[in-house]
């Protein structure tokens, strides 16, 4: 057992606060990893609150991390001590079913296990996330962080770059489509630079005319004010994918209409009832697709690290200590991140 420093949520009204505990000592398949960063994901702070109602504490959130590995079990054939690597959202899963057998472990059958906030298939202890100095995993679940990939700014890939990535290349993007990403935060942004990457014409729709620079400056080539209706009308039957990456209700039914026929719209942001109601009549004349996703497998995890260190596409951050970690909370619900904040993960040592 390795003690292991840590912030952690002790409940869903109380600030996040110093925490340690006990990481398992290495299994055969396993690695440890001293963790250099971390991401802060939105779903770090549904889940510190409560917000979805499954919480249990204290929990140590963090699933964007990026570390050194320091020791290895027997068994392990992927990794080195000092190699640099990271880790998503998934530490385990059954590794036998169908979901397992193809490579989309986000799929499992039996559920995969959450890298925080969820219970280790071996020993049942609870699993503790990425806001701490170390962590232990499978080397099954952890990825190798290519040759020239800016670090800090690979964290968010982990969680935010994936879920964007793997809709669109399940989905077949290819260079000459034409792409909406909806919202422009830090799903948006990661979409927005991946699309065009795949060589796509990409068109940003936000609600806010102040993002149209911030939109052109990730890349897009075209921006939409949705609120407009004259400019939404400009763009009916335009598109062959939207990637809908906003998580609060929204009216589908004007984006729908902006898919050419057999266009297909993907939801990665939303887990709520769709409101207002879609029309049929939307999807049913055009033979268009409403699709959703779930971040994505491993092997396409690394397939997209390595894409995004081919052509230097690097989440935008903003770094901050890890005793500054309420305020970020606290500024992120608020919308006020430009778009992922990273934990230097040094700082915890102080
Ligand atoms: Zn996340
Ligand atoms: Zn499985």
């Amino acid at each position: 057992m390795s003690e292991t420093k840590a912030y952690a949520a002790f409940s869903a009204d109380k600030p996040l606060a110093p925490f340690t505990f006990e990481r398992r000592e290495p299994r055969a398949d396993d690695v440890a990893i001293e963790i250099l960063y971390s991401g802060v994901c939105h779903s770090d702070l549904h889940f510190a609150r409560d917000d979805w109602g499954m919480s249990r504490y204290p929990v140590v959130p963090g699933h964007e991390i990026v570390g050194r590995v320091t020791a290895v079990g027997g068994e392990v054939s992927k990794f080195q001590v000092g190699d640099i690597v990271g880790v998503g959202c998934m530490v385990d899963s059954c590794r036998h079913c169908k979901p397992c057998e193809d490579g989309v472990e986000q799929y499992c059958l039996e559920g995969f296990t959450m890298t925080y906030g969820g219970d280790d298939r071996q020993d049942g202890t609870f699993t503790q996330g990425g806001y701490s100095d170390q962590i232990v995993v499978s080397e099954h679940f952890v990825l190798r962080m290519p040759e020239g990939i800016d670090l800090a700014s690979a964290a968010p890939i982990l969680c935010a770059g994936i879920t964007t990535y793997s809709p669109l290349k399940h989905y077949g993007v290819k260079a000459g489509d034409k792409v909406g990403v909806i919202g422009m935060g830090g799903l948006g942004h990661m979409g927005v630079k991946l699309a065009k990457a795949l060589g796509a014409e990409v068109t940003v729709f936000t609600r806010s005319e102040a993002k149209i620079e911030e939109a052109r400056r990730h890349g897009a080539h075209h921006v939409v004010v949705s609120s407009d209706e004259e400019q939404m009308a400009a763009v009916a039957e335009t598109y062959d994918f939207m990637l809908d990456t906003v998580p609060v209700q929204h009216d589908l039914n004007p984006y729908l209409g902006a898919l050419k026929y057999d266009g297909t719209h993907i939801m990665v942001g939303l887990l709520e009832p769709i409101e207002p109601a879609i029309q049929a009549f939307n999807l049913v004349f055009k033979r268009r697709v409403l699709a959703g996703s779930l971040i994505g497998g491993i092997e396409e995890t690394q397939e997209l690290l390595d894409f995004c260190a081919e052509h230097d596409i690097r989440c935008d951050v903003e770094m901050i200590d890890m005793q500054d970690i309420n305020t970020a909370f606290d500024r992120m619900q608020k919308g006020d991140v430009r778009y992922r904040f990273v934990i230097d993960m040094a700082s915890l040592k102080d």
